[in-house]
């Protein structure tokens, strides 16, 4: 009989999306595919370079477990150059991907009876994370109308003494919000007031638009850095989601629990993709900008298109390469003799019926709600666009 823990846990919706449009194209039908929560670049040249290196030199053996002094090196300079913090070695850890470094710390400071707070709508992994560790998570509702932002009165409701921490996200995967600084401020003294630890989940930082420049928590205040775990990695921004090397930095007594969970379970991330990730983080910063570029280009017109169809709204994401558009408008129709009566049944019309791949709200905590991905080409945006007025049309 399987455990108690592993009958309780889904499989993650978002991979399981994916899996199941590269299948639909596999049988060689015409998908408009909008699941991807990865870059659609290719891992720039000499990222790879550094990883061929590191294989012809033999770097193909057992790292530390918590990574290499040099890429912790270049983490800390990176923390440096970006947001202004200052780590030491001892508070930094590498792990196999930003995923991996959140389940080290989820396993080193959540236990049965903690409660921990994640605002609505959530990256799909953060609860089942959290209750793999036999904590509770705790969810607070934010809302569209007012740019998801979490407010320290709307929290104050939400904490007692079970509460054991908070998890930010942002720019934030779907909904590509951020968190104005002072709700920063306010949710960083709660914090100091009830002794909760801060996850910070930084991972699109750089995937920023317009005007809006990525602000830490940790960079707030010292108070407040005490208590934050960076989570952070390579994957998003330098479009290495198959390489695996994502990274923390935070109170050394945390990072050094985690990097006693790692080196029971995997050990080391791999040693070349390690060389990679210290290539990325080193070398040439410009293929970033050539991809929020890009990305903004298509954000753009995504937004305007999904504006366009009537009853739709749409937040025009910060950061990140998701729109999360609002289509509460499609609940309670009809498509044929199928009643849309959730998001998850929008999104198997659309899927099945109208050929365009989309990931339902309700995985991200949020009713009539989709994700849809530009980590794609222009030509699919427009063709998918089509495909979802036109499913819209042909409700009744
Ligand atoms: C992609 C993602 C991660 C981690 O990705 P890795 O590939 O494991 O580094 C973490 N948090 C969010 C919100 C993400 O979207």
């Amino acid at each position: 009989m399987l455990s108690e823990r592993a009958r309780a846990l889904k499989p993650s919706p978002t991979l399981a999306i994916t899996a199941k449009e590269k299948a639909l194209k596999a049988q060689g039908l015409d998908i408009a595919g909008f699941g991807a929560g990865e870059p659609d670049f290719d891992t720039p040249a000499h990222i790879k370079e550094a990883a061929i290196k590191a294989i012809n030199d033999n770097f193909t053996r057992y790292t530390p477990a918590s990574g290499i002094d040099s890429l912790k090196d270049a983490i800390i300079e990176k923390f440096k150059r970006d947001n202004n913090l200052s780590f030491k070695r001892e508070e930094v850890i590498i792990s196999c991907g930003g995923k991996h470094a959140l389940f080290n710390l989820f396993e080193a400071i959540f236990q049965k009876g903690d409660e921990v707070l994640i605002p609505v709508p959530f990256w799909v992994s953060y609860p089942p994370m959290v209750e793999l560790t036999g904590a509770n998570p705790v969810l607070v509702e934010t809302y569209e109308e007012e740019d998801y932002q979490v407010t320290g009165n709307m929290l104050k409701k939400y904490i007692n003494r079970n509460t054991k921490g908070i998890i930010l996200n942002y720019p934030s995967n779907p909904a590509g919000s951020i968190f104005y600084r002072e709700n920063l401020e306010a949710i960083g003294k709660l914090a100091v007031e009830h002794n909760l630890y801060i996850i910070s989940d930084e991972i699109y930082e750089k995937l920023t638009y317009d005007d809006y420049r990525h602000v830490s928590i940790a960079s707030l205040d010292s108070a407040f850095k005490e208590r934050t775990i960076i989570c952070h990695g390579v994957s998003k921004t330098y479009a290495m989601t198959g390489w695996r090397i994502g990274f923390a930095a935070g109170p050394a007594d945390v990072v050094k629990a985690m990097g006693n969970i790692q080196s029971q379970s995997t050990s080391n991330p791999t040693s070349i993709s390690q060389m990679a990730a210290l290539a990325a983080l080193n070398g040439p910063q410009d293929s970033i900008g050539v991809m929020v570029k890009e990305f903004q280009k298509r954000r753009d017109f995504l937004v305007a298109g999904l504006r366009s169809i009537s009853g739709v709204t749409c937040y025009n994401p910060k950061g990140t390469f998701y729109v999360f558009p609002n289509f509460n408008c499609v609940l309670g129709k009809r498509y044929k003799d199928k009643a849309i009566s959730s998001s998850t049944v929008w999104t198997e019309v659309l899927l099945e019926d109208f050929h365009t791949a989309v990931v339902p709200g309700i995985e991200f905590g949020k009713e009539g709600y989709i994700r849809l991905s530009f980590a794609t080409s222009m030509e699919v945006i427009q063709k998918g666009l089509e495909r979802i007025k036109k499913a819209v049309g042909k409700l009744k």
